[in-house]
């Protein structure tokens, strides 16, 4: 029997029980704060994720509920090169262990590789989703290729931006070397 599960109030347990799987795309304009990260986000502009559930035992034995989770969209950020608009997709895909106090989770998080969370009747998988890929932004967006460089220059004497100054590698090398 196929199951309907609703993501923001997602029953974390049932759901890794049943070997539960979730997918779709929720609009841009849902997920606040990702949002304001986008400079002119489009109104169709969506974010789509995936969802498995599982059941693992632990080490000790104890089976304990698992969320392998993935997600994707594009924000319209700042080139941090030419300092115009850049469509910049920003994922992730990381698994989640849900354990059952917020005391365990502290303790647990520190010692596994895994994210471990705190188990709820009613777990919003949205805000999961949105907090991951808040996390997944890129430091420093930029075009893989900047478009005309009329436009750099115009930003330059704008705001006095020179062009980034990376360190030549071959000279780092000999520095190296000495
Ligand atoms: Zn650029």
């Amino acid at each position: 029997m196929k199951h309907e599960y609703v993501p923001r109030s997602l029953p974390v347990k049932a759901f890794a029980q049943a070997d539960g799987e979730l997918s779709g795309s929720v609009p841009l304009a849902e997920m606040e704060r990702l949002h304001s990260e986008s400079l002119e986000p489009a109104d169709t502009a969506e974010v789509s994720f995936s969802a498995e559930g599982e059941m693992q035992e632990d080490a000790a034995g104890q089976l304990e509920p698992w969320i392998h989770l993935s997600g994707a969209t594009t924000l319209v950020m700042t080139c941090q090169r030419c300092l115009t608009p850049v469509a910049t997709e920003i994922e992730f895909e990381r698994s989640f262990r849900f354990v059952a106090s917020e005391a365990l989770a502290e303790v647990e998080d520190e010692e596994s590789e895994e994210d471990v969370l705190v188990l709820s009747r009613e777990f919003n998988l949205l805000e999961l989703v949105e907090d991951e890929l808040l996390m997944a932004i890129p430091a420093v967006p930029k075009h893989e290729e900047c478009p005309a460089p009329v436009k750099l220059e115009a930003v330059d004497a704008d705001f006095d931006i020179s062009p980034a100054e990376k360190p030549n590698p071959f000279a780092v090398l000999q520095q190296l070397k000495k």
